[in-house]
């Protein structure tokens, strides 16, 4: 019937009602069927020349409900510039199937853009929301699939939605691992930091997973013993995927020198003026930069600590061997050479001269910007899974254009 009316020269790019099919072509219908025939059918459709990256009218509200709440509550009152959903996005969200891997195959072979953003989600962040793990292998199998692309709309980037508490019974915790890992080999620029949150601050990775942890207040904030056994068994994760990411951020920008200098752009697009300085600076041990007071150490001048805990812990895990190698002013004095015979005077040392190097760097602590957020709006609870979350997003509703 598809191949008929092509040959009668039905126009294969022609654009549907936009009240009741928001303005949807015919590719894009075909790629939300789940009719056994759907590759062919759109196989047939781009050979009579239907544009593989055609967008939806960009007045739709898709893909809101995986927006932040919070962002999502500021994006309602401003004008944010939009764009359309593309056909490959809509395939993303197909359930996990044969058929979905070949559509996507199909359209990645017509060159379709696997880094199409539409109110803050890519192709690759859809498979990712949807836990669909075999169609995150084939996107990141593409050259042209970039982890690292912006999403905008409060969402950072690919990492963050794989860090993100949101969708994490999409992924169970060692899949997740492999997944944040599989997106940093892709492209480790995916670690450069983004902008998150309603106040859209500048932060690593870390800090959004941070950001993601305190949100749930429920697991967060309420004293260990008064969780649920599945509730202390989230929680252990949490805390353990977050000493996790911090150790890989850590470990991957220290590979590569100047990894972390910003852009001016970077540092202009935003209300915030916390950064006067070109680098990036967070802390050495638990990776954090919102929220935290920075403190850099004297003597080498490079690396930064939140805490005295962190300070301690860093200093005994890593930092002893490189701020002894890239002191940069190393004391010559008979009584420094003794000091620096022990580690454990060292350590003292390096405590007594932690700075505060700019007190414009002091923000308020996380926790308190969103005793304040909650203040101003209770965000209603959500049941996932039978647990009794404080937080929680629900997007249930996967394209499904089949008519039977
Ligand atoms: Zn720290
Ligand atoms: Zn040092």
């Amino acid at each position: 019937m598809v191949e008929l009316l092509l040959k009668k020269r039905a126009n294969v790019n022609c654009r549907l009602d936009s009240v009741r099919h928001s303005s949807l072509m015919p590719l894009h219908i075909a790629c939300g069927c789940l009719a056994p025939t759907v590759v062919d059918i759109a196989r047939l459709l781009l050979e009579y020349g239907a544009d593989v990256n055609a967008e939806s009218l960009a007045n739709n509200k898709e893909y809101y409900s995986l927006i932040d709440p919070l962002v999502l509550d500021l994006i309602k009152t401003i004008e944010v510039p939009q764009n359309g959903r593309t056909p490959l996005h809509i395939a993303c969200t197909r359930p996990r199937s044969e058929d979905t891997l070949n559509l996507v195959r199909l359209l990645l072979g017509h060159q379709a853009n696997p880094n199409a953003i539409c109110n803050g989600q890519t192709p690759l962040t859809l498979a990712i929301v949807f836990g669909n793990e075999p169609l995150v292998d084939l996107l990141l199998q593409y050259d042209q699939t970039d982890p690292s692309v912006v999403l905008g709309f409060g969402n950072g980037n690919a990492l963050c939605m794989a860090l993100s508490t949101f969708y994490e019974t999409s992924w169970n915790y060692s899949k997740r691992i492999q997944l944040i890992e599989r997106l940093i080999a892709k492209n480790p620029q995916v670690l450069y930091p983004v902008r998150f949150g309603p106040k859209n601050l500048l932060g690593s990775c870390v800090d959004y997973a941070y950001y993601m942890f305190f949100a749930d207040t429920r697991i967060a904030q309420s004293p260990y013993h008064s969780l649920t056994n599945q509730e202390r068994t989230i929680f252990n994760q949490r805390k353990e995927l977050l000493t996790y990411i911090a150790k890989r951020f850590r470990e991957e920008v220290t590979k590569h020198d100047g990894f972390l200098r910003l852009s001016p752009s970077t540092i202009d697009g935003s209300s915030s003026t916390r950064f006067n300085s070109q680098e990036f600076r967070y802390c050495g041990t638990c990776g954090r930069s919102i929220g935290v007071r920075l403190n850099i150490c004297r003597r080498c001048q490079k690396v930064s600590f939140c805490s005295k805990t962190c300070l301690e812990n860093g200093w005994n895990t890593f930092h002893r061997y490189e701020c002894k190698q890239s002191a940069q002013r190393p004391q010559t004095t008979a009584k420094a050479k003794n000091l620096m015979n022990t580690d454990n005077t060292l350590l003292k040392d390096a405590l007594k001269n932690v700075t505060r190097p700019n007190e414009n760097n002091r923000l308020p602590p996380l926790s308190k910007i969103l005793r304040q957020n909650r203040l101003k709006k209770r965000i209603k609870s959500a049941s996932l899974e039978g647990i009794e979350l404080s937080w929680n997003y629900t997007y249930n509703a996967p394209e499904n254009y089949s008519f039977n």
